[in-house]
C-alpha cells in the first residue's frame, strides 16, 4: 500500500498461520514443539540429536554502518532478506533474532521486529515478553544477588558450627552433602564425602566463603531503562539492564542444557579476601539458576509476515554486551534449512561492535563460520558521517537528510562505509552492501552508494525495498547473498586468544576502531592484573563501548583517527567467557529520554487491540 501504513496496522492486517503448521512445513515433530498461545511455539533441544547428521546450510551474518539513534534497519533487512529467498527464490531459510528489551522498546528506539512489509509477527508479542525469557534472566540474576547478600549477612553473624550444622542439615539423624557442595569441596580440594569427616580447619574453609565487600563484581538487573538505578546500591549490588547480564550472555552463547548448567555453575560473584574468585555454585545457586533458566534454553519459533520461520532467541544488547542471538538458534536453524539453504542472523549495531563480537566471541564458542556479510547502509546515516548535523529520535530530520546531497552521502562511503567494509574484511569474509532505501532517497544517491560501495572493496551492493514491498523488493540482495555465498571464505579470527589481555584490547582498538593507542586506568589495569593471575587471560574481548561511533566519543561520525581509547574498567564474565572493558563513560543501565516511546503505546480495553507499537 502507498503510503505504507504503521508497522503494528501492517502486523495486525496479516494472520499468522498456526505455529503447528509452521512447524509441519519446516520438518519439526509435534513431539519437538512447546506452543505458546496460537503464533509462537518453544522447541525443543531433541531436534539438534534428530538432525546431527544433516549438513549445515548457509550461514549469512547481517551488520551494519555506525547507526544514528533511529536504527538503520538491520532487523528490517534480514527479515526482507530470508522473504526473498524463502518466498520468492525457494531456498530454505530461517532468520534467527534477538529477543528486544522492553528498554528501547518504551524508550527511543522503539520494538525490533523489523519494519513496513518485513516484520516478524505478531509484532506485539515478538516486543512485549514473548515467552518469558528475559523475565527468567532477570529472576536468575536477582537470585544470584540476593544469595550474595544473605550469605555475607549470615557468616557475619554465625560460627563456622553454627553455618555448618545449616548448611549441612542433619536429616533424620545424617548430614549428607548436596551434589553442588561436593563440587565446591573438591574445588577446594577436600575429597571427602562424609561430612562427620572434616576437620574443623576444613569446616571453616568450606562454611566461609568470605566475600570482600568490597569487591563484589555482581549486579541486580531489571529491562527497564531507568537512570535512577545508576546511583542506587542495594546490599552490595547496584544495577545493569538485563539484556547486559552474564545470565543473557550464557543463554546466547550455550551449546547445550549441561554447558548452560556448568557456565551458570562458574559465574564469578565477586573475590573472597584471600583473593580467591567466588561463584554461583560456591553460593549453592546454580542448581536452582539452572530451574529458573531451563525453558529459557529452548529457542522461540515464530514467522515473517510473508509465512517463513523464524527464531527468537536471547538478546544481548551490542555495546553493553556481545550483541548477537543464540548459537542454538543458529545451530538449530542450519540443520532444518539442510545444505543449500540460509540461516540469516543479525548482529547489533555497527559491524564494529556487533559483527567484531560475532566473530571474536561468538563463532569461537559455537564453531560456526560464516559464509557471507550483508552491510546494511542507509542514505541518511551515511550522510550523517559525510558531515551532515547529528539526528535525534523524535525529532524532525533535518533538509540535508530529505533533500538530494551526493556530496555527503560520498563523504560517508568513504569514510564509515570504507572503514566498517575493511573491518569485515579483516575476518576474511566477503561483504555484500545493503543499501536500505528510503522513501526520500534519489536514484542519484542509490546509484552512489552502489557505485562506492564496490570502490571500496565490497562483493556487490545493491538497493533494497523490502520495507516498501516485503520480499520481492529484496529479490535484487538475495541473488547476490546467494552468488557471495557460493564463493570461498577464508575465515580468520582477528586476534590469538592466547595473547596478553592488553594485547587483545589494542588489537581491537587500533585495527577496528582505528585508535591510535588505548589508554589504562590504574583500576581497569590492577583488574587486568588479577584477572591474568586468576587464569582468565585466555578469555576473548567483549567491549563496552558507545555504538554510535567508531571511537569512544558519541558526535565523532565518519571513521574518526588519531585518538587514545580510553579504558575505564574492566570486568569478566567467566561463565559467559570474556573479560568486559568498559570503555569511556559507557553506561550499563540506560535512561529514558524526556519523550519515551511509551507516550504512544496504549491499549482498547474493548477490541485489546494495542496501538502505538513500532
Ligand atoms: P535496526 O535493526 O538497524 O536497529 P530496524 O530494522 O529495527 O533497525 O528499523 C528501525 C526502524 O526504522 C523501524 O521502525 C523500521 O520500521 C524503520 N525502517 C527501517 N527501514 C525503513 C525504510 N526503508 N523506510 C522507512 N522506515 C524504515
Amino acid at each position: 500500500l502507498t503510503p505504507v501504513p504503521s508497522d503494528i496496522e501492517i502486523s495486525r492486517a496479516q494472520t499468522p498461520k498456526p505455529v503447528d503448521q509452521l512447524a509441519e512445513e519446516i520438518g519439526l515433530l509435534p513431539e519437538e514443539l512447546e506452543a505458546y498461545g496460537r503464533s509462537k511455539a518453544k522447541v525443543r533441544l531433541s531436534l539438534l540429536d534428530r538432525l546431527h547428521a544433516q549438513p549445515d546450510g548457509k550461514y549469512v551474518l547481517v551488520a551494519g554502518i555506525t547507526p544514528t539513534p533511529l536504527g538503520e534497519g538491520k532487523s528490517t533487512v534480514t527479515i526482507g532478506l530470508v522473504q526473498a529467498l524463502s518466498a520468492h527464490l525457494k531456498l530454505n531459510s530461517f532468520a534467527c533474532l534477538r529477543q528486544p528489551s522492553q528498554g528501547p522498546t518504551f524508550g527511543v528506539k522503539g520494538g525490533a521486529a523489523g519494519g513496513g512489509y518485513a516484520q516478524v509477527i505478531p509484532m506485539e508479542e515478538f516486543n512485549l515478553h514473548l515467552t518469558g525469557d528475559i523475565h527468567a534472566i532477570t529472576a536468575a540474576n536477582n537470585l544470584v544477588a540476593a544469595a550474595i547478600d544473605a550469605r555475607m549477612l549470615h557468616e557475619a553473624t554465625q560460627s563456622d558450627k553454627a553455618l555448618f550444622s545449616r548448611l549441612v542439615p542433619s536429616v533424620n539423624g545424617v548430614r549428607r552433602f548436596s551434589p553442588i557442595q561436593i563440587s565446591r569441596l573438591n574445588r577446594l580440594g577436600i575429597n571427602k564425602t562424609d561430612p562427620a569427616s572434616l576437620t574443623p580447619e576444613e569446616i571453616s574453609t568450606f562454611v566461609r566463603l568470605d566475600l570482600d565487600p568490597s569487591k563484589i563484581t555482581w549486579q541486580r538487573v531489571l529491562d527497564t531503562n531507568d537512570r535512577f538505578l545508576r546511583k542506587i546500591t542495594v546490599g552490595q549490588a547496584r544495577f545493569d539492564i538485563a539484556v547486559a547480564s552474564e545470565i543473557m550472555a550464557i543463554l546466547a552463547l550455550a551449546d547445550s542444557l549441561e554447558d548452560m548448567k556448568n557456565r551458570l555453575a562458574r559465574m564469578v560473584v565477586g573475590t573472597s579476601r584471600s583473593g580467591e574468585p567466588v561463584t554461583a555454585e560456591d553460593l549453592g545457586v546454580s542448581g536452582a539458576l539452572a530451574v529458573l533458566m531451563k525453558d529459557a534454553i529452548k529457542p522461540t519459533l515464530m514467522q515473517t509476515l510473508e509465512g517463513t520461520p523464524v527464531f527468537v532467541h536471547a538478546g544481548p544488547f551490542a555495546n553493553i554486551a556481545h550483541g548477537n542471538s543464540s548459537v542454538l538458534a543458529d545451530k538449530l536453524a542450519l540443520k532444518l534449512v539442510g545444505r543449500d539453504g540460509f540461516v540469516v542472523t543479525e548482529a547489533g549495531f555497527g559491524a564494529d561492535i556487533g559483527m567484531e563480537k560475532f566473530f571474536n566471541i561468538k563463532c569461537r564458542a559455537s564453531g560456526l563460520r560464516p559464509n557471507v556479510v550483508v552491510l546494511v547502509a542507509t542514505v541518511r546515516a551515511l550522510k550523517m558521517h559525510g558531515g551532515g548535523p547529528n539526528v535525534s529520535a523524535g525529532a524532525p530530520l533535518p533538509r540535508e537528510y530529505i533533500d538530494e546531497n551526493l556530496s555527503l552521502v560520498a563523504g560517508g562511503c568513504h569514510s564509515n562505509l570504507r572503514k566498517q567494509i575493511q573491518i569485515a574484511h579483516l575476518f576474511g569474509v566477503p561483504v555484500v552492501v545493503a543499501l536500505n532505501v528510503f522513501r526520500t532517497d534519489t536514484q542519484a544517491e542509490i546509484d552512489l552508494v552502489c557505485q562506492l560501495a564496490k570502490e571500496c572493496g565490497a562483493s556487490d551492493a545493491v538497493p533494497c525495498h523490502h520495507w516498501a514491498q516485503g520480499g520481492r523488493g529484496s529479490l535484487e540482495l538475495a541473488q547476490a547473498v546467494n552468488e557471495a555465498a557460493s564463493r570461498p571464505s577464508n575465515f580468520q579470527f582477528l586476534y590469538n586468544k592466547e595473547m596478553p589481555i592488553v594485547e587483545k584490547i589494542r588489537t581491537i582498538a587500533k585495527k577496528v576502531y582505528g585508535a591510535d593507542d588505548i589508554k589504562l586506568s590504574p583500576e581497569a589495569e590492577a583488574k587486568i592484573d588479577y584477572y591474568s593471575q586468576q587464569g582468565y587471560g585466555s578469555l576473548p574481548i567483549c567491549m563496552a563501548k558507545t555504538h554510535l561511533s567508531l571511537s569512544h566519543m558519541p558526535d565523532k561520525k565518519g571513521a574518526p583517527t588519531g585518538f587514545v581509547l580510553p579504558i575505564r574498567d574492566v570486568r569478566a564474565s567467566i561463565g559467559a567467557g570474556f573479560v568486559y572493558p568498559l570503555v569511556g563513560t559507557m553506561s550499563t543501565m540506560p535512561g529514558l529520554p524526556t519523550r519515551p516511546c511509551f507516550y504512544d503505546i496504549d491499549l482498547d480495553p474493548v477490541t485489546e487491540e494495542i496501538t502505538g507499537l513500532f
